[in-house]
């Protein structure tokens, strides 16, 4: 099982550039995690200037990976999980949240960011049935032929592919869709796809809002986080069946109770969902 692990070096020299910040560690300071630099939290001050709320937004969408993972290892027999971008070890990680309802869940973690892969190595790693791969998620032909994913996980049984809180930092040449499309056709059956993104609800009440946080996180120096339509969103899912309550607001996607507060302006900009492969 540790074949992939002793394939590649065991000291990963890192290099940091704090000049800079990065999706990674702007999502922890989002998440009041530590593993983050003044650059870092300079882009959640200029988030918080347009809402004050701002930090719900990772919430929203940490809470929604809880939720599904918990779905998928509980009521699917799903057993192996895809998970693109982990982000940097926090509370509850996909392997702890289904191998503690699920032993035997499998997962191959993928991120490209060096912190992560330096953390990630040691934490996310914790044991035989969890693997971190370094790698870019937005190259799928890359990922699907990659050794590592390869040999941690069985492509010829159901696969819980997970890109959330990613794709909105793609703005590359490709169609965002036509790119999950080539994760989605190598899916076997009975395979599931949870994704998440920021989201323009296209109505006077939040639509502004959703496209000043889309300028603040633009014009910060980690220069991404696109705010896309609902049309945009759903097209990545490839036309799979979506679980109910389909692609909605993170925050809606069956909480854990009921929701007696009125939710955040920014709950509203965030939506995730998670579909089947039939
Ligand atoms: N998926 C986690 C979650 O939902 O809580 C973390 C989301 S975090 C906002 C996005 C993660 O994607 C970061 O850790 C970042 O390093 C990673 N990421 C961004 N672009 C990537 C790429 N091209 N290849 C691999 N990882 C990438």
């Amino acid at each position: 099982m540790s074949r992939a692990r002793s394939a590649e070096p065991e000291v990963v020299p890192v290099y940091i550039d704090t000049s800079k910040a990065n999706i990674a560690r702007v999502y922890d300071a989002f998440l009041n995690g530590k593993d983050n630099y003044e650059v870092d939290r300079e882009v959640l001050r200029r988030v918080q200037q347009v809402t004050p709320e701002a930090a719900q937004l990772a919430w929203d969408n940490r809470n929604f990976l809880i939720r599904a993972t918990r779905f998928i290892a509980s009521q699917t027999g799903v057993t192996q999980y895809l998970d693109c971008g982990s982000g940097l070890p926090t509370a509850e990680n996909t392997h702890q949240v289904a191998q503690r309802i699920s032993p035997d869940s499998r997962v191959v973690y993928i991120d490209n960011d060096p912190i992560v892969i330096a953390h990630g190595r040691a934490l996310l790693e914790e044991n035989e049935l969890t693997h971190f791969v370094s790698a870019d998620i937005f190259e799928p032909e890359q990922i699907l032929g990659n050794e590592g994913v390869r040999q941690h996980l069985d492509f010829d049984e159901p696969i819980a592919l997970f890109q959330l809180g990613t794709l909105h930092h793609y703005a590359g040449k490709r169609d965002p869709a036509e790119l999950m499309s080539v994760y989605i056709d190598a899916l076997p059956s009975g395979s599931y796809v949870a994704l998440s993104h920021f989201f323009d609800p296209e109505n006077e009440e939040h639509s502004p809002l959703a496209r000043r946080m889309e300028d603040a996180f633009l014009h910060s120096s980690m220069g991404t986080g696109l705010f896309r339509t609902r049309p945009q969103i759903e097209a990545m899912f490839g036309g799979l069946e979506f679980v109910e309550p389909g692609l909605t607001r993170c925050a809606d996607w069956w909480p854990d109770g009921p929701q007696l507060k009125p939710l955040d302006p920014v709950s509203h900009c965030i939506v995730g969902g998670v579909a089947r492969k039939p």
